[in-house]
């Protein structure tokens, strides 16, 4: 099975020209001008961009968030990520307390195999710090899963201390995986609130003044220097802020190897949103921030400070899961989804509006995700030897973010009537086509999974 890409403009994230690709056995076996092979499938991409498959490396599929099931199971999910240009999805699996972890990459690669139709590999988020589990970690990263989370603001005993971080950071570099934190500050934001709910102020209007950048800031700065004690890199998930970005620039400055990674909504959205009568639909953490923010975030990320853009998808409907913390946010299961509209929103607020070149979007959508989770060369770039893992994108076809279009099984898109700058046109999986013009093609079960590489700090 071969096929012959002809005419498109090739983007990485180091690259721009005009070429033919060839694909062979999935992979990519020749790249260059007016190739003239007998393929069994010539796909013209004049006038369309080729880039890398997207990879979100941080995604949230049929699991339990904060007590409530996430309606997107893999298959659904997996679509959605699919037609919105995504190949790749490295998703959490969900450690609870007193299960072991090859107890849960066994449950979550039962979950994802028969109904993944993209690639996929496995985060594992840990509920909890203690020999036992630490001990497991070597067998995991042997099994191809080479990143760990934990959460300093994790509810009850999900909320990992100062001492067990270390230890945490500690025993996965020397596994040599990647430790990635959620850096807020618990405790803090445990006071606020109960400050703010003593004042009948407990719905998510006052998300702003119960997580500030403050207690971000606090937990990030922290945990670099617990890092740097420990002497590991560290990743930090979905920093939101610029008092958070300004600690990480810093560490960055002194050579230490800490990375981070944004999200769309801190990019696209802002707190005035908490102003609205359906709040609680935007209610994630870190929450959203004054749009003053995005300016700092959009900056760190042509500056290098910011490496990944990852979409946080958490699938929960509005109706009947978020709506119950209309009056109380905290018993509403927080973040929301967005693994489809990731690469369109990002070209859109990216790309259309002058804050990042082609090559910047290509790096933290794809490349970098790649290199940090232990998948290149074979995913995040366009090169011969290559996975043909890739998104013929057409920049002239507009069209509009909704629920409508939306594959997730969700009940509303946190980017309602947001008009996007081009469309996906065809996603290729390893040679085969698994959507195009926003409707699926590959199958359920069609995706593989990833093994993937020790970290190597990229
Ligand atoms: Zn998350």
């Amino acid at each position: 099975m071969t096929t012959l890409i002809k005419n498109g403009t090739v983007i990485t994230a180091a690259d721009m020209y005009k070429a033919d690709i060839l694909v062979k056995n999935g992979m990519i076996s020749e790249i260059g001008k007016e190739i003239s092979k007998i393929a069994s499938e010539i796909i013209d991409a004049a006038d369309k961009w080729i880039l890398p498959g997207a990879i979100d490396v941080h995604t949230h599929l049929d699991t339990q968030v904060d007590g409530m099931t996430t309606v997107d199971d893999f298959e659904t999910g997996t679509a959605a990520a699919a037609a919105g240009g995504t190949t790749v999805v490295v998703d959490y699996a969900q450690q609870e307390p007193g299960t072991g972890l090859a107890q849960t990459l066994a449950a979550w690669l039962a979950k994802a195999q028969p109904r993944a139709v993209t690639d996929f590999g496995f985060h594992i988020a840990l509920a909890e710090v203690n020999d036992s589990v630490l001990s497991e970690i070597p067998q995991m990263v042997d099994a191809g899963v080479t990143s760990f989370k934990i959460s300093l603001e994790g509810v009850g005993e999900r909320r990992i201390g100062d001492a067990a971080a270390v230890d945490f950071l500690q025993r996965v570099a020397a596994a040599g995986a990647l430790p990635c934190v959620h850096a807020e500050n618990g405790e803090v934001i445990d006071l606020l609130w109960r400050r703010l709910a003593a004042e009948g102020k407990s719905s998510a209007k006052y998300l702003p003044a119960a997580r500030p950048p403050e207690v971000e800031a606090e937990a990030v700065a922290r945990v670099i220097a617990l890092a740097d004690l420990a002497r590991t890199p560290v990743y930090f998930t979905n920093l939101a802020s610029a008092h958070a970005v300004e600690k990480v620039k810093i560490a960055r400055d002194r050579g230490q190897s800490v990375y981070a990674e944004t999200c769309p909504h801190y990019l696209i959205l802002n707190s005035s949103r908490y102003e609205e009568a359906d709040a609680v639909k935007y209610y994630t953490t870190p929450p959203l921030r004054p749009a003053w923010h995005q300016d700092i975030l959009w900056k760190a990320m042509n500056s290098g400070d910011i490496q990944v853009i990852g979409s946080d998808h958490t699938a929960v409907n509005y109706a009947g899961q978020k709506d119950l913390g209309l009056d109380n946010c905290q018993q509403s299961p927080r973040g929301f989804a967005g693994v489809q509209e990731r690469l369109a929103a990002i070209n859109t607020a990216g790309i259309q509006a002058g804050r990042l070149t082609l090559h910047r979007m290509v790096d933290l959508l794809s490349t970098m995700p790649a290199r940090l989770f232990g998948m290149f060369p074979r995913k995040g770039t366009l090169a011969v030897g290559s996975d043909a893992d890739m998104v013929i994108y057409d920049p002239r076809t507009d069209h509009y973010l909704s629920k409508a279009m939306a594959l997730s099984r969700v009940d509303y898109c946190a980017y309602e009537g947001m008009r996007a700058y081009g469309s996906p046109w065809l996603v290729i999986q390893r040679g085969r086509v698994i959507a195009r013009e926003g409707k699926v093609m590959g199958r359920p079960g069609g995706g593989e999974f990833l093994i993937r590489a020790r970290a190597g700090a990229a």
